[in-house]
């Protein structure tokens, strides 16, 4: 267990996801978890060691991010899914919740870390969301490096995107882990594993980022959630930071990250209550997907209407968790 110092004014904290999904023990062999389980605890050290010596949380989720893009277990970045087309198309979002600034990109192809043009957008546009092309052509004029799509599509990308196609449908990533097609039901079969994270630092302000190459086999230069302000990402110091997973586009219906912070805001709910209360309601709706969030107080949910989230916490008291199924 990590003890954060007593000189610091606020709690320090920070949580992370890798996607929720019906994903079940039997889903993974004993070597993917430990790989999962691997990646979660190094991104999950990464982040609070800059926290730990006194770095910003908006340092902190655009490290962590960074890390699980460019780790190809994951549906961002390098081993991001593949559209119908057999293209990458990601999205991603950051948002500081000290000033409210926010950026965000949508459909890039080239961009080798997504959540860092993000954050130039929000520092250096003037603007909130580029997408396509136009992103492209302002994260190479602020230097930030490309890549071709031979660096973000794996094997086990182009195996999958194979068998989604067969079948003319979108699923959420991780819905398909151990080679197979896990649908929930017969319409609809899902699979996310979008990665995300939010931070506390010592100053008080909250972050929040998401990174995602969206739904396997998604059409029409389709955009999810994640970079939507207040859908998949939001940051707000006067209630908490959020980012979600799950199909995009009950999480834009419901507005959930923003709802999240709403229901803390003026109904002055717990972090952990409103994030139930909002997810439910999605549930209810027919919605799935997960969130992690987190107060100024250092208190972190960590919730998912799916059998499963790969996800990972140290909280303002320094309590610390990795896990992937629902116990
Ligand atoms: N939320 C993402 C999207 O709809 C997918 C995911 O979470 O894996 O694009």
């Amino acid at each position: 267990m990590y003890s954060p110092t007593a000189a610091r004014s606020f709690p320090i904290a920070l949580a992370l996801h890798g996607g929720a999904s019906n994903i079940k023990n039997m889903h993974l062999s004993p070597e993917q978890e430990m790989a999962y389980t691997l990646a979660l605890s190094t991104a999950l050290d990464t982040g609070y060691t800059i926290l730990q010596r006194g770095g910003t949380s908006m340092e902190a989720v655009t490290k962590v991010v960074t890390f699980l893009e460019n780790c190809p277990l994951f549906n961002a970045g390098k081993g991001a899914v593949l559209s119908h087309d057999g293209t990458v198309q990601m999205d991603a979002a950051v948002m500081d919740g000290a000033t409210m600034k926010c950026g965000a990109v949508a459909g890039v192809s080239h961009i080798k870390n997504p959540v860092l043009a993000a954050q130039k957008v929000m520092e250096k546009s003037g603007f909130v969301l580029l997408s396509e092309e136009g992103a492209e052509e302002f994260a190479r004029l602020n230097g930030l490096e490309m890549a071709d799509s031979a660096y973000f599509i794996t094997p086990f990308r182009k195996s999958q995107w194979e068998k989604v196609r067969l079948r003319d449908t979108t699923v959420l990533d991780n819905d398909t882990r151990g080679g197979e097609v896990h649908p929930v039901d017969e319409t609809v079969h899902e699979k996310y594993g979008t990665v995300g994270c939010v931070a506390l630092d010592q100053y008080g302000n909250l972050a929040a980022a998401t990174s995602t190459g969206g739904l396997v086999n998604k059409k029409y230069h389709r955009i999810g959630d994640s970079p939507i302000i207040g859908a998949g990402t939001y940051a707000d110091n006067r209630s908490c930071a959020v980012s979600c997973t799950g199909k995009g586009e009950d999480f834009i219906r419901y507005v959930v990250a923003h709802e999240i912070a709403a229901l803390m805001r003026y109904k002055k709910l717990p972090v952990k209550i409103a994030a139930k209360a909002v997810l439910n309601e999605v549930k209810k709706n027919g919605g799935r997907g997960g969130c992690i969030a987190l107060d100024r107080k250092g208190n972190v949910t960590m919730r998912f209407t799916t059998s499963g989230m790969f996800r990972a916490k140290i909280d303002g008291k320094g309590k610390r968790k990795v896990s992937i199924y629902a116990k």
